[in-house]
C-alpha cells in the first residue's frame, strides 16, 4: 500500500471546505425538518450536490473527481456531520464503501467503465456485503458465484444495504469456493441493478436517519461476465472488504463529530436562553458540567480523528487506529447527544428538536461498518498479534 497524496492544492481545498460549510449550514440545516417528514432527500438539494461534485469527493480526479485524500475527507465529513445524516448517506456509498472498492481494487478498464458517472453521481453504487447471519462475521456469506462457461451466476440475499433503493450498481460480495489455505475463497463482482435477476426489497423502516434508505436485495441465477470480477481476482473480495471498511471507519468517526459538534452547539444555545424560575439553564452548574463533558468530547474526538487519518495517508496505520477512532467517535457522538437531550429536558423528547432527531440519527454510527465490539476485537487483537510476532 502507499501514501495517499492528495490531488488538491490545500489552499483549493480550503475554497472546497469553506463551500461545503456554506452548503451545509444555509441549504440543508434550515431544510432538516423537510427532510426527515419526506423521508427523501429533495431533489433540488441533490442536484446542488451534484454540482458541487459530492457524489465523487474521493475519487481521483482522473475518473472525474474532486481527489481529497483522507486528510481532506475527514474536514469534509465533520462539516457533513452536523446536518441530517441523510444527505452524507446519499453520496456516502459511492465516496466510501462501494466507490473505494473501485479505486483500490479494481482494473484500469472497471475505473474507466464505472468510475466517472460513480464521481459525477448519473451512478449510484451500493456496497453489497451483509447477509442474514453474515454482519459482524463478513467471512460466513453464503452468496455464491459459479462459473458457467465464460459467465459468474450469482446467487444469494443481501441485507441492510444502503441505497439500495436507488442504486444503479451493486458491488457484490460472493463466495466462488469455500474458505481454504488459499483465502477465504471470497470475490466481489459488479452487478447492475437492473440485471435480470436482481430484485430489491421494500424500503427498510429504520429507527432514525429518515431520507437515507436500505433495503435487501437478493439475486437469483444473475448472470455477469469476467469483466465484472473486481481486479480480475476471485481471491480479493474479502480484502477489498476489510480495506474500505477500515477506510471508511476514520470517515464515519469524523461524521459523528460533525454530529457531536451540533448537538452541543444546539445545547450551548437552549442553555444560555431556556430558564427555569428566571434563571437562564446555562447558568445550573450541573448543566455546566454537561456541556463541558460534551465539548471535552468533541475535542477529544476530533483530535483523534485528525490523527488517525493523517496516520492513515501516511500509510503508519490502517488497522488499529480506524478502528480505535470509529470506537471512540461514535461512542463519544452517542453520549453527547444523550446529554443534549437531557440539557433540552423535556423539549428534548419533542419531534422537531433537533437533538431529538441527532440522538436516533448517530445511534446507527456504532452498528454499522462494524460494530463498536468488532472495533473493540480489531483493536485487542491487532496488538496481541504485534507482541507475539
Ligand atoms: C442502516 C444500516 C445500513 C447498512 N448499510 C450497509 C451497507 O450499505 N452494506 C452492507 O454490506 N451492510 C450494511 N449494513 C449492515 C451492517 O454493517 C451490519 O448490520 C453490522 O455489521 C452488524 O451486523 P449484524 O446486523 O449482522 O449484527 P450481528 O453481527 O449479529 O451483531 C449482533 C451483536 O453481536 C455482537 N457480535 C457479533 N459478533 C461478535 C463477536 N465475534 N464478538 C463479540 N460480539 C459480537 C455485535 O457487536 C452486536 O452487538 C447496514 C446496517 C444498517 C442498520
Amino acid at each position: 500500500m502507499t501514501s495517499e497524496v492528495p490531488e488538491v492544492s490545500d489552499e483549493d481545498f480550503q475554497e472546497i471546505l469553506a463551500q461545503t460549510r456554506h452548503f451545509i449550514r444555509t441549504a440543508v440545516v434550515p431544510r432538516e425538518q423537510e427532510i426527515l417528514d419526506d423521508d427523501r432527500v429533495p431533489d433540488d438539494l441533490r442536484d446542488q450536490a451534484k454540482k458541487m461534485g459530492l457524489f465523487g469527493y474521493a475519487i481521483p480526479q482522473r475518473f472525474g473527481g474532486l481527489g481529497l485524500n483522507l486528510v481532506q475527507d475527514v474536514e469534509m465529513a465533520m462539516e457533513l456531520g452536523y446536518t441530517s445524516l441523510a444527505l452524507r448517506s446519499m453520496f456516502g456509498t459511492n465516496n466510501g464503501i462501494a466507490g473505494q472498492v473501485l479505486v483500490g481494487f479494481g482494473t484500469d478498464e472497471q475505473k474507466r467503465r464505472w468510475l466517472e458517472s460513480i464521481a459525477s453521481g448519473d451512478t449510484v453504487a451500493s456496497f453489497a456485503l451483509t447477509e442474514p447471519g453474515a454482519g459482524s462475521n463478513p467471512a460466513g456469506l453464503k452468496t455464491k458465484a459459479v462459473r458457467d462457461q465464460r459467465d459468474w451466476v450469482i446467487n444469494g440475499q443481501k441485507r441492510f444495504i444502503t441505497n439500495a433503493p436507488v442504486a444503479d450498481l451493486f458491488i457484490v460480495f460472493a463466495r466462488t469456493r469455500p474458505a481454504d489455505d488459499k483465502g477465504p475463497g471470497i470475490a466481489v463482482f459488479l452487478v447492475p441493478a437492473d440485471a435480470p435477476g436482481v430484485e430489491v426489497g421494500v424500503k427498510d423502516a429504520k429507527m432514525g436517519q429518515e431520507g437515507a434508505w436500505t433495503s435487501d436485495v437478493s439475486f437469483t441465477d444473475v448472470h455477469v461476465d469476467d469483466s465484472a470480477l473486481i481486479g480480475g481476482n476471485e481471491d480479493i473480495g474479502y480484502r477489498a472488504a476489510m480495506t474500505s471498511l477500515a477506510r471508511g471507519r476514520v470517515h464515519i468517526a469524523a461524521i459523528a463529530v460533525g454530529a457531536a459538534q451540533r448537538a452541543l452547539d444546539e445545547s450551548v444555545a437552549y442553555a444560555a436562553t431556556a430558564t427555569q424560575g428566571g434563571t437562564a439553564i446555562g447558568n445550573f452548574q450541573l448543566v455546566q458540567a454537561m456541556l463541558a463533558d460534551q465539548q471535552t468530547g468533541v475535542l477529544a474526538g476530533r483530535a483523534l480523528v485528525r490523527d488517525t487519518a493523517r496516520q492513515w495517508v501516511d500509510n503508519v496505520d490502517r488497522r488499529i487506529a480506524p478502528s480505535a477512532a470509529k470506537l471512540f467517535c461514535t461512542e463519544m457522538a452517542g453520549k453527547v447527544a444523550d446529554l443534549a437531550v437531557q440539557v433540552h429536558g423535556g423539549s428534548g423528547y419533542m419531534r422537531g428538536v433537533p437533538v431529538e432527531r441527532i440522538y436516533r440519527d448517530v445511534r446507527l454510527l456504532r452498528l454499522y461498518e462494524g460494530t463498536s465490539e468488532i472495533q473493540q476485537l480489531i483493536i485487542g487483537s491487532n496488538l496481541v498479534k504485534a507482541a507475539q510476532r
